[in-house]
């Protein structure tokens, strides 16, 4: 059997990171076991869906690296991209459900009633075989007894969410329906109608919620919440997808950063998580520090560049050459993106804002008769390079007889405007001599 998994997401608006999660764990599984993942847009609510609805999900998985297998043949309205097929929207496939619709009411599965149809709901117990909860036994509740049957074609003509989310699987031969635990509650009646259909249900596998780290339900204005916002606060996809994977599964191993290669080689249904997954942004964020270490320079370089400019700094002033070596005194140092403005933001401006108050406290009258110490030294300097750097300032504390550190700190100070940052000698090699001496005459000025 050829597995065919399927995302399905209603267009909202908002790609939930609950969404995301079960769109990769599809996709995980389709991967793993060289099977389909198909995406599909359930759109059948006019009223809300939008082309721009439907663009926060496309950009979310193709952030997230989840490439969709296979679509109509007619033309799609938002326009498969360059090499990309699909994805099916359900507002097009209203043939398809009219003819299903017809087959219910010829078996006598469907009855109408009061212009709306209703489907014929068995009144035996339902059994899930969940693949992640295990087995489900459904019975009608007291007041379903009384009336188990349910509309599956409003008054208005409009099929409901059971009925073609139900018939698409079927069409679409979908094998595993992995989904989040909220619809659990929808599969008896699911189960029902493919029976109805005859023919048999695919498999189930119902993903726990992912929870606020306070252990309540995450909802859409909680942080961390849409998956759009990684993007913008400095999160790299392959860190997001790496922590989606470990919220709610895991590896035999105990080892967290995982390449995706690897994850797909060990993802399995049964290993996912029976309970309730806690959102954590401190791992995430670590996680996130550790896939930028190990991130291609042009690609650090290219996040990097984003977030400096999202910030409003303006790095087309600069030289490719200077950017370059600017940005590499800041490898492995920053764990999201975001981060840089503060950290590394000083190679990009003229000149650095001191604030009077605060900052003459850190460069006191002793530290500034040091400072005036080092310019001498620094000035002298006909290679401005790291190594000089260091030798000039190691002997300069030498000959004035006080440690390292008194000479460093304000000296980063003066031309960083920080108190922490990249190293020293490599960020005054890169600002250069010139500027440097500027800096430090500036500051001397500035904090009289
Ligand atoms: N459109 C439904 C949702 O977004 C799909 C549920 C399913 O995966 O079956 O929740």
């Amino acid at each position: 059997m050829t597995v065919r998994v399927r995302f399905a997401p209603s267009p909202t608006g908002f790609l939930h990171i609950g969404g995301a999660r079960t769109a990769l764990f599809n996709w995980l599984y389709a991967r793993h076991t060289g099977g389909a993942f198909i995406l599909r847009i359930e759109d059948t609510d006019t009223a809300r869906n939008t082309q721009e609805a439907v663009e926060v999900i496309l950009n979310g998985l193709r952030w997230l690296g989840l490439d969709w297998d296979e679509g109509p043949t007619t033309g799609n309205p938002q326009g498969p991209s360059k090499g990309e097929q699909g994805p099916y929207f359900q507002s097009q496939r209203g043939s398809i459900y009219g003819r299903r619709i017809e087959e219910l009411l010829r078996k006598g599965c469907a009855y109408e009633a009061e212009g709306a149809v209703k489907f014929r709901m068995t009144r035996e117990p339902v059994v899930i075989q969940d693949l992640i909860v295990g087995e489900v036994r459904r019975e009608l509740t007291d007041r379903e007894m009384a009336d188990p049957d349910f509309v599956i074609v409003r008054s208005d003509g409009q099929p409901v969410f059971h009925l073609v989310n139900v018939i698409d699987d079927l069409e679409m031969g979908i094998t595993h329906v992995i989904r989040g635990e909220d619809h659990l509650s929808n599969t008896a009646k699911h189960i029902a109608l493919f029976r109805a259909f005859g023919i048999d249900p695919p498999q189930y596998a119902h993903i726990p919620l992912i929870l606020n780290p306070d252990g309540t339900k995450m909802s859409k204005r909680d942080k961390g919440a849409s998956l759009t916002t990684y993007g913008e606060e400095g999160y790299l996809p392959e860190a997001v997808v790496n922590y989606l994977c470990l919220l709610g599964w895991s590896p035999k191993q105990a080892q967290e950063v995982l390449p995706l290669a690897e994850v797909i080689r060990l993802f399995g249904l049964p290993q996912i998580l029976r309970h309730n997954a806690r959102f954590d942004a401190v791992k995430l964020q670590w996680l996130n520090g550790e896939h930028i270490r190990t991130l291609p320079f042009d690609r650090f370089l290219e996040s990097a560049a984003k977030a400096l400019s999202r910030a409003g700094l303006d790095l087309a002033r600069y030289s490719q050459g200077f950017i370059r070596a600017a940005l590499e005194t800041c490898v492995g140092k920053i764990r999201q993106f975001s981060e840089l403005p503060a950290y590394a933001g000083f190679y990009f401006v003229d000149e650095l804002d001191f604030a009077a108050g605060e900052d003459r406290k850190k460069l006191g009258e002793e530290e500034k008769s040091l400072l005036v110490r080092l310019r001498e030294e620094f000035s002298r300097l006909d290679k401005f390079d790291a190594a000089s750097i260091e030798t000039t300032l190691k002997e300069a504390a030498k000959s004035l007889g006080v440690k390292v550190g008194a000479l460093v700190h304000p000296c980063r100070f003066a031309c960083t405007g920080n108190t922490s940052g990249p190293s020293l000698y490599h960020l005054l090699e890169v600002l250069g001599k010139e500027r440097v001496l500027q800096r430090m005459d500036r500051a001397l000025e500035l904090l009289r």
